[in-house]
């Protein structure tokens, strides 16, 4: 093995490269900690119902978000948890912490 640079591979099935998707990850984290923090900061947490709910909402993001990072670690990630094929690159650029394809999401609901 000589390349260190595996992200521009020309796979038939584009699969996310581990560098993008921590910066995804990061990114998406940063946003939902931020959007957090600002919750916080307002005093409102408590006495806005909608608040209380944006904060179980974004809780559960980050959740999701670490459950991403363990896959991408483990060298699962972009794979769909339903049916084990690649996710679009398209979808996890939007929706990092997606744990399955667009097929099996609409079969969920
Ligand atoms: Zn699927």
């Amino acid at each position: 093995m000589t390349s260190l640079d595996t992200e521009r591979s020309d796979s038939p099935h584009e699969r996310v490269s581990a560098h993008d998707a921590r910066q995804w990850l990061a990114r998406e984290r940063n946003a939902r900690l931020t959007q957090l923090d600002a919750i916080e900061q307002s005093g409102q947490k408590d006495a806005d119902e909608l608040m209380a709910a944006q904060t179980v909402s974004l809780r559960r993001v980050l959740k999701e978000i670490d459950h991403a990072e363990q896959r991408l670690e483990a060298g699962k990630y972009g794979v769909c948890e339903e049916c084990a094929r690649p996710v679009a690159p398209e979808r996890l650029e939007i929706l990092p912490y997606a744990r399955c394809c667009v097929s099996c999401q609409k079969k969920a609901v």
